[in-house]
């Protein structure tokens, strides 16, 4: 929250990073003081659309300051209406800058897409160029592949898994790159991408004029810390592990220090005037679920590693992409996982054998327990089959390219007892 006088230019100390302590206790303490709220221990809702000025010179001021009109002093513009700032947004923002290790920023929105969609048009020049990941989400690549016409903007898409393969994208680019977008490890394919290397590669060449945006929703603050990789941009669907629920849609886009504070204002200018703005209620939620995030994602990584484990012993299951499961022998991805990652989340794609849709419709239709359902990271275990659902947008060549398959199936696992998820599957394994 903002106190309305900020004479003073030092952030008060409920903005403090607590970088000292763990995360999960960051996630905790960061962000509120009970003695703005009655000494109310958890944040009240504020549910207000508008907020009163103390007097009119104020209200100018504050505009001055929001719309970075001639007064502007760079200062905290204040609380002004509810499509600028809320109390709950702000919350939520700087209990996520908290915990982030290496974020210094950030600006919430109310689904991932629009945290991803409005940060690409805000930063992105017209005719701009992005190299993403292949694959990556079936909302980002429609993005990504489909508006580009339109905003003037073209993408290109490349495994950031295979480094030789960036190298050779960056090398015969008739012009840099102004962003390396990268979702690892991606969705559904599970590929890992070394974020280290490749803001290696990106930097040798282009230096930082590349923006390098990480979408972090598979591992999310747990598990892997994209910062400390040298990341520009931390994307969230906060829809999955952050709400970690199945009860609501968000999503925040963080950047660290230095020009972090130039491209999260910019963003947040976009946000303004698109319009894509959290509900309080929303962030009421995600603050609440952050004090859990460590606690279930752990919990869930543990169950799915049980799973993963269970489900390559299956006869009718051809492979199972975990990062749990990776070995030496699997190449350059273990060596990444290993240096890049904490954990290996709970997200499990797996191909059945010699299965068509029909095999693996019977498959889906006879699961029990986990919900056939897209989406992911809530406490309930989410099971979908990506080539006709969450990434049915992309081609059918792009689908074949990166082996989305009618044979491959998308497990979220959530904390139900791994005993009876592995049961449950096994029985309707059984029935293909
Ligand atoms: N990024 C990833 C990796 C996702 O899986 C999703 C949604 O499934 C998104 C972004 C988009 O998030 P949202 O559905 O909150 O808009």
């Amino acid at each position: 929250m903002s106190p309305s006088d900020s004479n003073d230019q030092s952030p008060p100390a409920y903005k403090s990073r607590l970088r000292e302590l763990h995360p999960s206790t960051r996630a905790i303490l960061a962000g509120y003081a009970s003695k703005f709220s009655e000494r109310s221990v958890k944040p009240p809702l504020f549910r207000t659309s508008t907020f009163e000025f103390s007097s009119a010179e104020e209200g100018r001021q504050f505009f001055q300051r929001a719309y970075h009109l001639p007064d502007d002093d760079g200062k905290d513009p204040g609380l002004i209406y509810s499509r600028l700032n809320n109390p709950n947004v702000e919350i939520w923002e700087d209990k996520m800058v908290a915990i982030e290790n290496g974020a210094a920023f950030a600006a919430a929105f109310p689904s991932g897409m629009s945290a991803i969609s409005t940060t690409l048009l805000a930063l992105l020049p017209v005719g701009a160029r992005i190299l993403y990941t292949d694959p990556v989400y079936g909302g980002t690549y429609f993005f990504l592949e489909h508006f580009g016409e339109r905003f003037g903007y073209s993408a290109h898409a490349v495994d950031t898994s295979d480094l030789s393969a960036v190298e050779s994208a960056l090398d015969n680019s008739p012009q840099p790159y102004d962003m390396v977008y990268l979702e690892t490890p991606s969705n559904p394919s599970m590929t890992i991408t070394d974020i280290q290397a490749i803001v290696q590669l990106v930097r040798a060449r282009n230096g930082a004029k590349t923006l390098i945006a990480v979408d972090n929703t598979f591992l999310g603050p747990v598990f892997q810390h994209p910062f400390l990789q040298g990341a520009d941009l931390v994307f969230y669907s906060a829809t999955k592990f952050l709400g970690g629920h199945s009860d609501l849609i968000a999503g925040i886009v963080l950047a660290g220090e230095g020009r972090g504070k130039d491209l999260i204002g910019a963003i947040r200018d976009f946000r303004t005037i698109l319009g894509g703005t959290l509900a309080a209620d929303t962030a009421w939620m995600l603050t609440r679920s952050l004090e859990t995030c460590w606690l279930r994602m752990e919990r869930q990584a543990e169950k799915a590693t049980k799973v993963a484990t269970a489900l390559t012993q299956h006869p009718k299951v051809e492979r199972v992409l975990f990062p749990g499961l990776l070995t030496e022998n699997d190449g350059p991805s273990y060596a990444t996982y290993k240096k890049q990652c904490t954990g290996p989340g709970s997200m499990i794609t797996f191909y059945l054998k010699d299965a068509g849709f029909e095999e693996a419709a019977r498959f889906l239709d006879a699961v029990k327990i986990c919900h056939l359902a897209v989406s992911l990271g809530g406490t309930e275990s989410l099971i979908e089959h990506p080539r006709t659902m969450t990434h049915s947008d992309m081609s059918e060549d792009d689908l074949d390219r990166c082996k989305i398959t009618n044979s491959m199936i998308r497990l979220s696992v959530g904390l139900e007892s791994s005993k009876d998820l592995v049961r449950d599957l096994f029985d309707a394994l059984d029935q293909i």
